[in-house]
C-alpha cells in the first residue's frame, strides 16, 4: 500500500490532490495547519488527518512521529503575500512570512519525512511551485512584480534541485497547476483546482525510472 502526505490539502488543489491519490488506492494523510477544517476535510474525502503547521517546526516533528510510512511527499501549502511588495514598496516582514511558508517550510517538512522516504520503495516528493518562478518566464514575460511570492517560488525550485542532487533514490521535482481559481487569488485563476491537481499527481505517481530535478505542469518539462 503506497502512503501519501499532501501539506496545506484542506482545500484548494491540495484537497483535489489528495482526492486523486485516494483514487489511486493510496492512503492518504491530508494535511492542515487548523484542525478542524483538517477533520472535516479529511472526513469528507476519505483521507487521514494530520495537524501539520509548515512554519512551526513542532508541528512537524509530531507529525513525522505520528506516521509509520511514507511513499509521496506533496510539499503543497503556499501563501502570497498578497500582490504588493514590488520593489520600492517592500513589506520585509511579509516577504519573510511567505518564505517562511513557501521555502523554509517546504525545508522543514522535507527534513522531517526524509527518514521515512528513504526506506520507501518508490519515493518521491513534489513541490507545488509555479511558473512566475521561473526566471526565463520572468525575464521574458511580463509578470506580478512581487518581491514575495514569485522569488519564494524561484527558489523552491532551487530547493527542488538541492534535494534531488542529494537523494538520488527518490524522484524529485517541482509542479506547475496553472493558474486556478482559489482562494490564493480570489479565485481569479481560469483553471479549475482540480485541473491545477494534474501535474502533481502524474508527479508523485511516476515510474522509477521517471524525471527527478526537474519543473513540470501537465503538458511536459518547463524552463527554470
Ligand atoms: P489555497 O486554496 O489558498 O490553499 C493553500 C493551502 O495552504 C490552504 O490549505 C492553507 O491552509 C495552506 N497553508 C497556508 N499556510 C500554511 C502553513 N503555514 N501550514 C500549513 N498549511 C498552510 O491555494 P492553492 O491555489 O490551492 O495553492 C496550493 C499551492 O499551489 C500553493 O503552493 C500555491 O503557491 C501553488 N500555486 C497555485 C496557483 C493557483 O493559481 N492557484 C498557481 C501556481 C502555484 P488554510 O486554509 O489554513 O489557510
Amino acid at each position: 500500500m503506497t502512503t501519501a502526505l499532501v501539506t496545506g490539502a484542506n482545500k484548494g488543489i491540495g484537497l483535489e490532490i489528495v482526492k486523486r491519490l485516494i483514487d489511486k488506492g493510496m492512503t492518504v494523510y491530508l494535511g492542515a495547519r487548523d484542525a478542524e477544517k483538517g477533520e472535516k476535510a479529511a472526513a469528507d474525502v476519505g483521507a487521514r488527518f494530520v495537524q501539520l503547521d509548515v512554519t512551526d517546526a513542532e508541528s512537524v516533528r509530531r507529525a513525522a512521529a505520528s506516521i509509520e510510512e511514507l511513499d509521496v511527499l506533496v510539499n503543497n501549502a503556499g501563501i502570497t503575500g498578497g500582490r504588493a511588495n514590488a520593489p520600492g514598496q517592500a513589506d520585509v516582514d511579509v516577504i519573510r512570512d511567505v518564505f517562511d511558508t513557501n521555502v523554509f517550510g517546504v525545508i522543514t517538512v522535507t527534513e522531517a519525512f526524509l527518514p521515512l522516504l528513504r526506506k520507501s520503495a518508490h519515493p518521491r516528493i513534489v513541490n507545488m511551485s509555479s511558473m512566475v518562478g521561473s526566471l526565463t518566464h520572468m525575464l521574458a514575460n511580463e509578470t506580478p512584480n512581487s518581491l514575495a511570492y514569485v522569488p519564494s517560488k524561484t527558489a523552491l525550485n532551487a530547493v527542488t534541485v538541492s534535494y534531488a542532487k542529494a537523494e538520488p533514490g527518490i524522484r524529485i521535482n517541482a509542479a506547475c497547476p496553472g493558474y486556478c481559481a482559489t482562494d490564493l487569488n480570489n479565485h481569479s485563476g481560469y483553471r479549475t483546482a482540480a485541473q491545477g491537481a494534474n501535474a502533481a499527481v502524474t508527479l508523485a505517481t511516476l515510474d522509477d525510472d521517471g524525471p527527478t530535478g526537474g519543473f513540470y505542469d501537465e503538458d511536459g518539462a518547463l524552463p527554470w
